[in-house]
């Protein structure tokens, strides 16, 4: 599907911030081209059950919940390609991207590839993604009311997950490879002053329970130390080992912080390039949600259109 027609807008990216730039550039008549990925959809199709996105009062599953996302954009005109784009050129206008020997352009592009929560790497792991397996206390934390959930990890976000965990939980194990700590000290004191927390520190997950029974019923652990094993009877695990954004394709180009996420003018989706955008989780480490993706999207869309249109000004202007 080469194209020597230069386009609008490329959108690369289809996960909430991509789909939204799609709807808001469709509507303003921009024709996007819209590179979802193989796998599209984003984090939000490993989430079975979205219960805080407004507008959805029964609540909804992740899958759905995108599939609904992309209809409304093709609605209005977004056109997809359910493949990973390779290659990029944003060293001059109109920028260029290759999904293999196919080269397409665009006088403004939005990359909304997103960013991805690591995983311990387990099989069991995988099979028992939502069904006890989360990378999200925000989003899952209230599934396990007066259950029991183990978090893995020794950063912020472990401490942060462990800490909100609690308003649900009964009890919480936080369990880490080593006996300390790359989390910040204070968040580190606030989880060890709770009494719904047990840190459970020199310690592996190995395995998730339950596969057999399709739910997860705990967790095998190992002793970084001793190689000793023990199963831990819990309902979740929270795995909050950090995250990778997706900026491979990027880091030559565009700024990055020391994590690899797209830097953004502040309170804009500007990129260091005009006419580049960057939209979600791929410039944000902090929120991460489906909401606030979707809510950068639409920014991302406006700026670009924005742009063009002091483009056509500019160029109106010199004629
Ligand atoms: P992080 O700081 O990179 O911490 C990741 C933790 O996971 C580390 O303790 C690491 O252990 C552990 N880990 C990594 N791979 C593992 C594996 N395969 N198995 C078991 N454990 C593993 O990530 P983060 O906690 O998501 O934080 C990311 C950034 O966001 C940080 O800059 C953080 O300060 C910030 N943040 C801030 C706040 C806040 O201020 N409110 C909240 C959340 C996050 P080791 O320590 O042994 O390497």
């Amino acid at each position: 599907m080469s194209s020597s027609d230069v386009r609008e807008v490329i959108i690369i990216g289809g996960g909430p911030a991509g789909y939204t730039a799609a709807l808001y550039t469709a509507r303003a008549n921009m024709h996007p081209l819209a590179f979802e990925g193989f796998n599209w959809g984003g984090q939000l199709m490993i989430t079975s059950e979205v219960e805080n996105y407004p507008g959805y009062p029964e609540g909804r599953d992740g899958p759905s919940m995108m599939t609904d996302f992309r209809a409304q954009a093709e609605r209005f005109g977004a056109e997809f390609v359910t493949d990973d784009v390779t290659k990029v050129d944003f060293s001059e206008r109109p920028f260029r991207v290759w999904v293999g020997k196919d080269e397409f352009r665009a006088e403004t592009v939005i990359v909304a590839t997103g960013a991805n929560a690591r995983q311990i790497g387990l099989e069991s792991e995988q099979k028992l993604q939502g069904r006890g397996v989360s990378y999200c206390a925000t989003c899952d934390a209230a599934f396990f009311r007066d259950l029991t959930a183990v978090v893995v990890g020794g950063g912020d976000t472990a401490m942060e997950e462990a800490t909100f965990l609690t308003r649900f939980a009964s009890k919480v194990y936080l369990v880490h490879r080593r006996d300390e700590f790359r989390a910040s000290a204070v968040m580190v004191d606030r989880a060890e002053r709770d009494p719904k927390i047990e840190f459970v520190l020199n310690s592996h997950v190995v395995e998730v329970l339950g596969v057999d029974g399709g739910k997860m019923t705990g967790v095998m652990l190992e002793d970084t130390q001793t190689g000793e094993r023990r199963a831990l009877t819990a309902d979740g695990l929270f795995v909050a080992i950090g995250h990778d954004p997706t900026t491979a394709l990027f880091v030559d180009s565009l700024d990055h912080d020391e994590n690899g996420y797209l830097v953004t003018k502040p309170g804009s989706s500007h990129t260091n390039i005009p006419g580049v955008f960057a939209v979600g989780d791929v410039q944000d480490h902090i929120y991460r949600q489906a909401i606030t993706a979707a809510g950068s999207g639409c920014m991302g869309a406006l700026d670009a259109e924005r742009f063009l249109a002091a483009q056509a000004q500019e160029a109106a202007q010199q004629a």
